[in-house]
């Protein structure tokens, strides 16, 4: 039909004429033999297609076809393909054939002749075939060793234990990268009992790794096809397998890491399309390509293991050799966080210091308040005690001597009267030292009493609100250990006195002490008030009550007197004071009941600026 032949040859015309110039650029066409599923030719694709680009730009392009020959291995399918690519391809001139496994090679060679003849090709792994197409000259390239003996060695160095080597992947390498394997086997194994595994259904395969012997270690070449003829990509075969098996798996290409597989003489398909792109580059521009020979083998591979398998196996990290890469190896918390933990630890530490200076200060205001409240405890104390001594010394020592004189003259008197006759004249001298003695005790108490009257107060202006302060805060130490609260009612307007700020002081205190001993260890109401107020009359009061019991009434004359107690440890003077003091400036301590419940001690003393 010359009209339909002219037709194409205007729409192959019209394809040719929009392609670049031929020369412009390079074509490479690569055939792949089996599906992008398996990651190997995916990552030798980004390595090829990486290297290719760094060495030519934008001038390359890569037209890529995946054969897919292991799943469909059939011959009507290659020829099928063969005429689709002379259809697809007509238009395009191709620079360079590159085959990547041994399938593909044997395809495009047979491609080749028909299509694209004297095209270079160049072929990326192979089987024994390839080795022998590339001494035939009808393709250079590079064979991609894997390192199945270090690998095993690997897996023997960290479970030196081993005694039996499990094998698993497809019954029949030929056609793949593992060309060499079956007849190494022997060598692989050496002394360890081999367990061959291929060639079983999945399923079997599946319990057959469950339940292996102890010291087995798992060798796996490449999953692609089991027992039943069910396909697999062999990655993904590999994580099923591991997942089951009770043993530790090894195997030689660098995708089936990240599996559960433990590790091995890793070889990266990366790095192997990175080189066959350098063999590439020379073949491209026509000139042969650079060392290493046609047919040079090389395993671009690195030892490498799974830190997570290595944990689930429980292998002892020192057994791993020095240099080795470990992969999925999580970050400690530590690795991983470590500015931020620092921050934390920084901050925990500042922290700390402050705690710690709060605690130190804490307790040196502990300390000093304890010591305070014993002082305020023996001030009040020594007062009362002093106070007693003064009295009981002078009594002691002043009445002591007229007592005893009297004592002897009295005696001598009975001696003089009761003599025959009775001596009368001495014992009325006896009688006149009796009467003389008298008279100095007399003295003595005369003067003990002067004592009380003469302690003539300094006066001064006071303001009773800063003394009530001043004691309330004395005081503070006690309260807190009897748990009693202290407080302070005080006039909003200034409150000022002319009195001894000593002398009111110790009223205060003595009040408050008593007060607090009053009030009996406990729950309830645990409170002390001193009020201090304006009151009618031009006097300021001054009450002190508290929560305690009381006094009885018959017994409120009776506490003021001197050396009178309740207490054990008391000393019965520190009312009789008060009342001394207080009556010192004409007017008396009253007693009554407090609004607290307890007893409340109060005076009034002229206020100051109500005096004229
Ligand atoms: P002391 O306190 O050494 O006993 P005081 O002269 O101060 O001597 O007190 C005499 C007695 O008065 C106390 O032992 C106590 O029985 C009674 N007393 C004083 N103050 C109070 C008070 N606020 N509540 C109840 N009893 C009190």
């Amino acid at each position: 039909m010359p009209a339909l032949a002219f037709a194409r040859a205007v729409v192959l015309l019209a394809l040719a004429l929009a392609l670049p110039a031929a020369g412009a650029g390079k074509s490479v066409l690569l055939l792949q033999q089996d599906d992008d599923a398996w990651l190997s030719y995916q990552a030798f694709y980004a390595g090829f297609q990486g290297a290719l680009a760094r060495e030519y730009g934008a001038d390359v392009m890569i037209y890529r076809e995946v054969l897919d020959l292991s799943r469909f291995p059939g011959a009507p399918y290659r020829d099928a393909l063969r005429r689709w690519y002379t259809v697809k391809y007509q238009a395009i001139r191709v620079d360079a054939i590159v085959a990547v496994g041994p399938a593909a090679l044997t395809f495009a060679l047979s491609a080749r002749r028909d299509i694209w003849p004297g095209v270079p090709t160049v072929f990326a792994g192979g089987d024994r075939e390839t080795l022998a197409i590339a001494e035939r000259g009808a393709a250079t390239g590079r064979m991609l060793q894997f390192e199945t003996p270090k690998s095993i060695a690997l897996a023997r160095t960290l479970f030196p234990r081993t005694r039996n080597l499990a094998i698993v992947g497809d019954r029949d390498l030929t056609q793949t990268f593992f060309p060499t394997f079956d007849e190494s086997l022997d060598r692989l194994a050496g002394e360890l009992r081999v367990i061959d595994l291929r060639g079983l259904a999945m399923a079997t395969l599946l319990e057959r790794v469950a339940a292996l012997p102890p010291d087995t270690i798992v060798h796996c070449t490449i999953f692609s096809l089991d027992g039943d003829g069910q396909r697999f990509v062999p990655r993904d075969a590999l994580a099923r397998i591991a997942a089951a098996s009770n043993a530790p798996i090894f195997g030689d290409i660098d995708s089936y890491m990240g599996t559960g597989a433990v590790g091995g003489q890793m070889s990266s398909t990366r790095a192997f399309g990175a080189a066959i792109a350098n063999h590439l580059a020379p073949v491209l521009h026509g000139a042969l390509p650079a060392e290493p020979p046609p047919g040079g083998t090389n395993s671009w591979s690195t030892p490498v293991v799974d830190w997570r398998a290595i944990r689930r196996f429980g292998v002892d990290p020192a057994r791993l050799p020095a240099g080795i890469e470990i992969r999925y190896r999580e970050p400690s918390v530590w690795e991983e966080h470590r500015p931020a933990l620092l921050g934390v630890a920084a901050a925990f530490l500042v922290l700390l210091g402050l705690v710690i200076r709060l605690l130190r200060e804490r307790r040196q205001r502990i300390v000093a308040e304890q010591e305070a409240s014993a002082r305020f405890t023996e001030l009040a104390r020594a007062n009362r005690i002093s106070a007693a001594g003064e009295l009981a010394a002078s009594v002691v020592h002043d009445l002591g001597q007229p007592l005893a004189a009297i004592q002897s003259n009295v005696e001598s008197m009975e001696l003089l009267l009761e003599a025959d006759p009775p001596r009368l004249e001495e014992a009325r001298a006896a009688l006149a030292d009796v009467r003389r003695d008298d008279q100095r005790a007399a003295d003595v108490i005369g003067r003990l009493r002067s004592l009380f009257h003469k302690s003539e107060p300094r006066r001064e202006r006071v303001f009773v609100e800063s003394v009530v302060n001043d004691v309330t805060r004395m005081a503070e130490g006690v309260a807190r250990r009897k748990g009693v609260t202290v407080e302070a009612d005080l006039d909003p307007a200034p409150m000022v006195v002319d009195a001894d700020v000593v002398q009111l002081q110790q009223v205060l205190i003595n009040l408050l002490l008593n007060a607090l001993d009053a009030i009996p260890d406990g729950t309830g109401h645990r409170r002390v008030a001193i009020v201090a107020r304006h009151a009618t009359g031009g006097v300021i009061r001054v009450a002190v009550g508290d929560s305690g019991p009381g006094i009885p009434d018959d017994e409120r004359a009776r506490i003021f007197e001197p050396f009178y107690t309740t207490k054990s440890k008391g000393t019965g003077v520190g009312l009789a004071i008060v009342k001394r003091i207080v009556e010192s400036y004409g007017t008396q301590v009253a007693v009554g009941v407090s609004p607290l419940g307890g007893a409340e001690f109060s005076f009034v003393l002229p206020s100051a600026e109500a005096a004229p």
